[in-house]
């Protein structure tokens, strides 16, 4: 009865999270999704627009909880006792950032094992970061992430001048 955490930005979550989620719950016994909120950063969706998708998303799985959280994410682990930490990593450079962060992790809470995810090859070329450009362009990012999510970067991107859509994503 392993509980985990799968923390992130989710700004905004899309069909890569959704399959670590999947393949990860099958594994553990709790899955515990957490919306970062950081104040030093900015995001395109607020804290209850992540938390509402990722809830969507999640909704047929009953192993499967959505919280935010502001503070150490190792600290969020202690708290509802749980002892492994999902990342998910995509290629290289995503494992030499995720490798520093377990690192610095491991230090603050011993306890605490990061469990990598290898992408699923069908969704590695997914990056939250590349989809918000591509909406706010108006691209088709249907494939990338569920409707509800596609619907609210659409909502967010609708009647946006060029000038202001670069500084937002
Ligand atoms: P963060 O700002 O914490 O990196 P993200 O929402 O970008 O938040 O990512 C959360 C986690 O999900 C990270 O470990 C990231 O590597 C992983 N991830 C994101 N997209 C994918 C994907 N397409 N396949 C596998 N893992 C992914």
């Amino acid at each position: 009865m392993v509980k985990a955490v799968f923390p992130g930005s989710f700004d905004p979550p899309t069909f890569g999270h959704l399959n670590i989620i999947e393949r990860a719950r099958t594994i553990f016994s709790e899955i515990h999704v957490v919306v970062a909120v950081n104040s030093e950063k900015r995001y395109l969706l607020s804290e209850s627009e992540r938390v509402a998708l990722i809830k969507e998303m999640v909704k047929p799985w009953d192993n499967v909880f959505v919280h935010s959280w502001s503070n150490l994410i190792v600290e969020y682990a202690k708290q509802i006792e749980a002892r492994v930490l999902i990342r998910g990593v995509r290629n290289l450079a995503d494992f030499s950032y995720e490798f520093d962060l377990a690192m610095m992790n491991r230090g603050l809470n011993p306890e605490i094992e990061t469990v990598f995810f290898s992408t699923d090859p069908q969704y590695f070329v997914l990056r939250s970061s590349a989809i918000k450009e591509l909406a706010s362009f108006g691209g088709d990012v249907s494939s990338m992430v569920p409707e509800p999510v596609a619907l609210v970067l659409r909502q967010k991107f609708s009647g946006r001048s060029i000038s202001t859509k670069n500084t937002k994503v």
